[in-house]
């Protein structure tokens, strides 16, 4: 089986983001970025499956600025053989994102691709569905467990409520949730190793990707401050202020 996994770089989990003082967007000037947290848990799965002896080459692909071979260099450290950069100096749109894998997953002809169920930058949780959709594959979204079984893959997803299992053919689509795996620690060999795997840049341009955005955004917000909390002196003076005051009982 040959894995096609697609990551994003994205302001990192850690950060606390700030929006800018035009509500354009959030400030991104020297700002730590990563890859998205996600993704990490889609090249550990891929890696897993290889280590199990069901994938023969992992395949690490992004859309995006020249600034993404970072974290192409962080999933071939992980243990990806190859990385593809198909760049871009425009926006990247879910859409755009998915007719640009589409266009990859011709030349590379995977078995599998795995990716976030969402990037944590634009919460779109889309590209893996519309992916699949362009390619008319199998999909198993919000994946908690990922097995090679006869025939494709058993998929156990997160739904409301409780777990769902899927059996996929392949070739498939599958998009990871937080409880599939807890991706590993790069080890510094490993960083001087991924140096020296491959890392090919396509521009998006010659491959005919049509990244033209979609959506607009027309403002981004603060979420309200949150307000103090205050101490009651009694029972009856919780309940008497929950009912009278902020009228939820
Ligand atoms: P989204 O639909 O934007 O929430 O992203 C879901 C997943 O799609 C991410 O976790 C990535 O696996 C993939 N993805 C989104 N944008 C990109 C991109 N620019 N390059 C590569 N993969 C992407």
């Amino acid at each position: 089986m040959k894995i096609l996994v697609p990551i994003k770089r994205v302001v990192d989990a850690n950060v606390r983001v700030r929006v800018k003082s035009d509500r354009t967007g959030v400030e991104l000037a020297n700002i730590k970025m990563a890859m998205n947290p996600f993704c990490e848990i889609a090249v550990e799965e891929a890696i897993r499956l290889q280590e199990a002896g069901a994938a023969k080459e992992i395949v690490a692909v992004s859309v995006g600025g020249p600034q993404c071979q970072d974290i192409l260099r962080t999933a071939l450290a992980m243990g990806a053989d190859r990385a593809i950069l198909v760049e871009t100096d425009g926006e990247t749109q879910p859409l755009g994102v998915a007719k640009a894998l589409q266009t990859i997953a011709a030349r590379e002809k995977p078995d599998l691709i795995i990716l976030g169920k969402q990037a944590i930058d634009d919460d779109n949780n889309q590209t893996g569905q519309m992916l699949a959709a362009l390619l008319g594959w199998a999909q198993g979204t919000f994946a908690s467990k990922v097995e090679r079984a006869e025939g494709g893959l058993r998929v156990t997803r997160e739904v409301d409520g409780g777990l769902e299992t899927l059996m996929l053919k392949l070739p498939a689509v599958v998009t990871t949730d937080l409880r599939l795996n807890e991706p590993r620690y790069v080890k510094l060999p490993n960083i001087m190793k991924a140096r020296k795997k491959p890392l090919e840049v396509l521009k998006a341009a010659d491959l005919g990707v049509d990244l033209t955005p979609r959506l607009k955004v027309l403002k981004v917000d603060e979420p309200a401050a949150r307000v103090g909390g205050i101490k009651v002196e009694s029972v009856p003076d919780l309940v008497h202020r929950l009912r009278n005051e902020k009228k939820v009982i």
